[in-house]
């Protein structure tokens, strides 16, 4: 069940793969580059015949585990069904033959999808301007930190805090502290929601923004958002939604009309673009008018029908991203807003809605259930009794599910609720998948009853078993230094010295 690495498969004798002339006139690399910088021998790629490649992939591909294979109920990252008509809207080869430094005249199309998805993105979320640049919810978040940053700025008023509630993603603090904010954490009440109280005493002149998200991490919805919107904006401060899923309430409400000022949406989640093995995503940030100045350049700008890029935006923060972002997921999202409809968008999310909650009654008998229902578009359980009374923690219960074919939900998620288990179902999966997987808990909340040691050594069935975390956390540790070798992170060819690059 393992595949061995092509260069292990590299056999010398073959031919090598025959690739066409270059056809770039003028020097070639050999006359640009510093002599001292060019190989003295050709690169030791391996050697493979096409039919030795395409089965090395193919027997690859189908050690993968993806959202065409089987469901995916990874909480808090909405792994949707992505359709196949939006990889044949972004291959149409008047969008997939473009070139970002084509004349703005001869990409009025694109520049039209670009100026279009935006208006759609800003109705969805109630804003008035969008910027389709980032290229990942972080650097969304990141984007409007540094939009909020110069906002602050220009008002020439010093505020250095950012408050995140303790469920919030772990993204937040990050952003925040990455765009030179100190990260204040705001504690959440019993309920699962932010607690009134403790915010009050956090919100300061120092106050930059409140990163909310709503409904929150936990999948409930935030009921006093008006207040909390009126105490942050009454200090001075902006609120800022965090918009990766939005799942819940397309059609059916807006952050713009909660009061929240600035919002990321993550098109590879709520708009079906392929999350991808880290990438590309795409993460548009969305602002009320009194953030507009400060949006990254260039923007899509429309007059009398004709598009173009504008570059005169004297308070923008800049460019954030190469070029214009990811097009091909901007393709992507707006086919599949184009191809649901207004109607078909709010549907998606009552469906959304609807699917977590009947999963969520499915297996409240074998999981804990922390906060009281109904949920949103996730909830959270816990395996925190089978830890208690068998010694089997969620992490357990993640793994029996690999051998059972489904991927494991999101674990230890929300740090609010111990041994979380974190669902989200999502609408492109049928009542029959709920109940298949529903059936699968019930089995391994049985299995933890009457067997917990043989769910230690879960998963069975895998190409590789239980991993050792803690070794593996110790040894990076070791080889980042230099102190070790091991593990092997980089394949070296016979012969070939320790890579003191590879860090
Ligand atoms: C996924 C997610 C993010 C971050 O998005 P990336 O595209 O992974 O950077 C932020 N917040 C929440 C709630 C998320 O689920």
């Amino acid at each position: 069940m393992t595949e061995p690495l092509s260069f292990e498969l590299s056999r010398p004798a073959v031919d090598p793969p025959r690739l066409p002339e270059a056809d770039v006139d003028g020097p070639g690399p050999a006359d640009v580059l510093p002599h001292d910088m060019l190989r003295d021998r050709p690169p030791g790629l391996p050697r493979l015949s096409e039919p030795e490649i395409m089965r090395h992939y193919s027997r690859l591909a189908s050690l993968n585990y993806s959202i065409s294979e089987n469901f995916y109920p990874l909480g808090s990252c909405t792994m949707k069904y992505n359709p196949v008509l939006n990889e044949q809207a972004a291959a149409l080869p008047g969008f997939a033959g473009l070139h970002p430094y084509q004349d703005e005249e001869t990409v009025q199309g694109a520049l039209e999808l670009m100026w279009r998805l935006e208006r759609a993105l800003c109705a969805v979320v109630g804003v008035e301007r969008a910027t389709l640049q980032p290229a990942a919810g972080a650097h969304g978040e990141w984007t409007a930190l540094r939009m909020i940053a110069a906002f602050h700025h220009s008002r020439e008023e010093n505020r250095t805090e950012v408050l995140v509630p303790d469920s919030a993603h772990g993204t937040n603090p990050a952003s925040a502290a990455l765009s030179g904010f100190h990260v204040v954490e705001v504690k959440s009440g019993p309920d699962g929601r932010i607690s009134l109280a403790d915010l009050e005493s956090k919100l300061s002149p120092r106050t930059a923004a409140l990163m909310l998200t709503n409904p929150n991490t936990l999948g409930l919805f935030e009921r006093e958002i008006l207040d909390i919107a009126e105490m942050v904006h009454a200090t001075g401060a902006l609120l800022y939604y965090d918009g990766a899923n939005l799942n819940a309430f397309m059609g059916i409400c807006r952050p713009g009309d909660m009061g929240f000022d600035a919002v990321h949406m993550n098109l590879h989640k709520t708009f079906t673009t392929p999350h991808g093995g880290g990438g590309p995503g795409a993460g548009p940030v969305g602002v009320k008018a009194d953030l507009v100045p400060f949006l990254p350049t260039p923007t899509v700008e429309r007059t009398n029908g004709h598009l173009e890029l504008d570059y005169k935006h004297p308070q923008s923060i800049g460019r954030v991203r190469s070029f214009y972002g990811n097009f091909g997921m901007l393709v992507r999202a707006y086919t599949y807003i184009l191809a649901m409809g207004g109607d078909g968008l709010s549907q998606a999310s009552q469906d959304a809605v609807l699917s977590a909650n009947y999963l969520r009654k499915l297996v409240e008998g074998d999981l804990e259930m922390p906060h009281a229902g109904p949920c949103m578009h996730e909830f959270v359980a816990s395996a925190h009794h089978l830890t208690t009374e068998h010694g089997v923690r969620a992490l357990d219960v993640a793994k029996a599910l690999l051998d059972r074919h489904f991927y494991a939900p999101t674990v230890y998620f929300p740090l609010v609720v111990p041994e979380a288990i974190m669902v989200e179902p999502t609408e492109t999966e049928s009542k029959e998948t709920l109940d298949s997987f529903a059936r699968a808990i019930k089995e391994i909340a049985a299995e933890a009853r009457t067997d917990p040691q043989s769910l230690h050594a879960e998963p069975k069935t895998l190409p590789v078993g239980r991993l050792d975390e803690v070794a593996a956390a110790r040894k990076i540790n070791a080889y980042l230094v230099g102190q070790s070798e091991d593990p092997v992170l980089r394949w070296k060819a016979p012969g070939e010295g320790a890579p003191k690059e590879a860090c």
